[in-house]
């Protein structure tokens, strides 16, 4: 698909100064912080997308009618720009990204943007603010294109004005532990997709039904949250934003087959590929729940992981459930540290990337 338009750029009148920014790259946290500019782009139904702009990072003017804030037409994207030690700009499989926002946008009735508006759009925020992207170790740019009802309307239909933008924000490890494994609450209550539902495309209204339970799962002492599958709440689907791996003894990795309530993460489907050519069986199937339960309790399964972009690859060390919990170990397996390594070599430019996974930015 073609470029609809150029990118007009209007550069930030006043900067964050080097040295500031210095100090919030050296401990960047999570979200807190946002890089000098941003992209922004507009959609009606009779001039397509336009207006593609390149402009200082601040806030939208909203109207209280604007549709998104009402019934949260909205998706999202989330991907990093990784600095190599040579200094060039990397990102990880954008295309990917760029395909499932547009199925994203299907699934939520709004305009679909070509994907080489998406790179593009990437490549020119990027460009403007290399310097936001850390050199320090696994911190990165982390970038989230996002698209949103913009119309002025309190009628129920597809909004008939939209806006896509990119903000940026540098980022330390997700989790401050580090590689500390996490304890994982099972909500056996709530759901955060239902069949033919939204849970296979990236959109915020998942994200708002996941926060209760994740307030649950705090409640009782753990980290995160892991969802079951919403028709039968029998077998496994995955975390509030990551997707899930067990590790068997023989070193066999089993993630729960893509069923509809489920979202393909970039990174489960590469850490899918690694793993096979590290030498290990890969098997995407539907997962019992108790397989995790007595898999663990029997010592067949070894190691348990999450992954997803921000949090690239976090061990799990218990499940706990209303009444029970079972641990697969206080620190991060051997499999787990190893996929997480060949996953991190790759994105910080360190081995060969053979699979043309990086596209260079800068
Ligand atoms: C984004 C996301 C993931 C992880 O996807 P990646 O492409 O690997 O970042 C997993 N689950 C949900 C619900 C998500 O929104």
């Amino acid at each position: 698909m073609t470029r609809s338009s150029t990118i007009a750029t209007e550069l930030h009148p006043s900067p964050v100064e080097a040295e500031r920014r210095t100090e919030i790259l050296a401990d960047p946290g999570f979200g807190r912080h946002f890089s000098d500019h941003m992209f922004v782009s507009e959609w009606t139904p009779d001039q397509g997308w336009h207006g593609h702009s390149v402009k200082p990072y601040g806030p939208f003017s909203v109207d209280p009618a604007t549709a998104v804030l009402h019934y949260a037409q909205e998706i999202f994207e989330g991907m990093k720009a990784y600095r190599h030690s040579d200094g060039s700009i990397w990102t990880f499989r954008p295309e990917v990204n760029a395909a499932r926002f547009q199925r994203s946008a299907e699934r939520l009735a709004l305009p679909e943007l070509p994907v080489d508006d998406f790179l593009a759009a990437i490549q020119a925020l990027v460009e403007v603010d290399k310097e936001w992207v850390p050199s320090g170790a696994e911190q990165s740019l982390y970038i989230r294109p996002f698209m949103f009802a913009s119309e002025v309307f309190l009628g129920v239909r597809p909004a008939k004005h939209v806006t896509f933008a990119v903000i940026m924000s540098p980022a330390g490890p997700y989790f401050s532990s580090g590689v500390k494994p996490v304890s994982i609450w099972l909500s056996e209550h709530y759901d955060r997709a239902a069949p033919g539902g939204t849970g296979a495309v990236k959109c915020g209204g998942n994200y708002a039904a996941s926060l209760l339970p994740q307030q649950e799962a705090a409640a009782n002492g753990c980290d995160q949250v892991v969802f079951l599958d919403p028709a039968e709440h029998l077998s496994l689907d995955e975390l509030g934003g990551m997707n899930v791996f067990l590790v068997y003894g023989d070193g066999t990795l089993v993630t729960p087959e893509l069923n509809g309530s489920i979202l393909a993460g970039v990174t489960r489907a590469s850490i899918l590929e690694l793993a096979d050519e590290l030498g290990h069986k890969v098997d995407e199937r539907k997962v019992g729940i108790d397989e995790w339960r007595t898999g663990v309790a029997a010592t067949e399964i070894v190691e348990v992981f999450a992954c997803g972009t921000a949090a690239v690859v976090t061990p799990i060390s218990t499940l706990k459930w209303r009444g029970g919990e079972v641990s697969s170990g206080a620190d991060a397996g051997p499999v787990t540290l190893k996929i997480r390594q060949r996953l991190l070599d790759i994105q910080y430019g360190r081995v060969a990337d053979e699979h043309g996974w990086m596209h260079r930015l800068v």
